[in-house]
């Protein structure tokens, strides 16, 4: 299944437990633009080369659209639809002023050199330009990008523009107005919601184990988080393969592993498996931090997790949600256990627009003042409705993303 339909499955399968207006769930079928632009980079062999770009501005009903930025050799427009689709929700359910949009370069990023990097996303900043702005939309990193490329779209747009604002993008580094902490806050935010969801169902962390899928910005810091509050980390992947170890591993001392032999596998004192075989290994909280749909019908069958934590986007086909509840595994969304990144944006935009600089122990009781909230509501509207935690998220943003549609006219 692609990833749209995969999110357009989500969609209806959450109308069908609410009253909504047709013609407010026919808007929401659609992205409102959809821009593809092709980028000619000059490669530093003197070849050029054409990449295609993406932004899908799909709802701003409730504010600027927002949404990262991915670089991957897999990314086309399906995805990234997906992706813009999923931002409308998640600014919805953590209640940020924010609709939803995405961006991506079909592009092996680690197959080229800074400098054609750097081109490339000048190149791309060119081709968006007329349509982003800090009161339009806002882009960030996703997979692949980083703070430094956030810092060369905001020059650029400034350098085109004449609007020097820092709000045009978050994610920047903090010399150039980003957020302390931004750069662990999606990671943050999931602990939040793990701690909250440990509440209510009873997880003791001593004895609770935690297995990690994609070993980037997400799951690194995770992973980091939960092992300092003593949670045992007993597996973690990068896109080269995974490592388990029942004892435990230091998530540090696995990211100067990895940092020094390009990547996790062969760590002392651990077991190299697969990424198929990482995912199915027995624990307590399952983090997929890497890609979309990587829990199937297939699979689902053999994941033996009691909580399965959506760090990333779209990591579980709808087919498999229905199994993982079947079997009584607690899914928390994307939607929600994700949306600490795009929570901690929009506290670095605010920054932004007041010339503040928050201290990140600030910044983080902002975000848990977020995220708690959040999650609380989602669990109790789950408990009200008695559909899965992801159709109760889905309803509370649904019906946020429908009342501004409404107020504004456009149903
Ligand atoms: P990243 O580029 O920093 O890291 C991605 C990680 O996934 C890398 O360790 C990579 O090796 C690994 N990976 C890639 N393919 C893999 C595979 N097939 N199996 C196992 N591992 C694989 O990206 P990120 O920013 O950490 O994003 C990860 C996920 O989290 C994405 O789904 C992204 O959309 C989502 N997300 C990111 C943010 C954010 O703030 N960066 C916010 C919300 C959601």
């Amino acid at each position: 299944m692609s990833a749209f339909a995969n999110a357009l499955t989500q969609l209806e399968t959450a109308i069908a437990h609410g009253t909504f207006d047709p013609a407010a769930v026919e808007l929401l079928r659609h992205p409102r633009r959809t821009l593809q632009v092709s980028l000619a980079v000059k490669m530093d062999d003197g070849s050029l080369r054409v990449f295609e770009g993406y932004r899908v501005q799909y709802n701003n009903a409730r504010g600027p659209y927002k949404g990262g930025l991915r670089y991957h050799p897999q990314t086309d427009l399906d995805e990234v639809q997906a992706l813009a689709f999923w931002m409308s929700i998640k600014c919805a359910v953590v209640d940020v002023p924010f609709g939803g949009g995405k961006g991506g370069i079909t592009v092996d990023p680690k197959a080229l050199s800074k400098g054609e990097l750097e081109r490339l996303t000048r190149a791309f900043t060119r081709a968006i330009a007329d349509v982003i702005g800090p009161e339009r939309d806002v882009p960030a990193p996703d997979v692949n990008t980083t703070p430094e490329i956030m810092g060369w779209i905001m020059d650029e747009y400034a350098q085109l523009t004449g609007n020097s604002s820092p709000a045009v993008v978050t994610g920047k580094p903090v010399a150039l107005g980003g957020s302390e902490g931004r750069g662990t806050a999606t990671g943050q935010g999931g602990f939040f919601v793990l701690q909250e969801l440990q509440k209510k169902i009873g997880i003791d962390p001593e004895s609770a184990t935690v297995v990690v899928q994609g070993f980037g910005n997400v799951g690194r810091s995770f992973a980091a988080l939960c092992h300092r509050h003593g949670w045992q980390v007993t597996g973690i992947s990068d896109s080269h393969g995974g490592i388990v170890s029942e004892t435990g591993l230091d998530p540090e001392a696995v990211a100067a592993w990895k940092k020094e032999h390009g990547g996790v596998s062969g760590f002392p004192g651990s077991r190299d498996v697969s990424n198929a075989e990482l995912l199915e290994h027995p624990c307590g909280i399952l983090a997929p931090s890497a890609l979309e749909n990587v829990i199937t019908e297939e699979n689902a069958p053999r994941i033996r997790a009691q909580v399965v934590l959506e760090l990333a986007n779209g990591p579980t086909t709808p087919g498999a949600d229905r199994l993982l509840a079947e079997r009584g595994v607690v899914v928390v969304p994307d939607v929600l256990a994700n949306a600490g990144g795009v929570a901690t944006s929009f506290l670095e935009w605010q920054q932004n627009r007041e010339g503040a600089h928050w201290s990140e122990h600030e910044v983080f009781q902002k975000l848990s003042d977020i995220m708690v909230p959040a999650f609380r509501a989602a669990w109790e509207a789950r408990e009200r409705g008695g559909g899965s935690l992801r159709t109760a998220s889905y309803l509370i943003a649904l019906e946020r993303i429908c009342a501004a549609m409404k107020a504004k006219g456009w149903y």
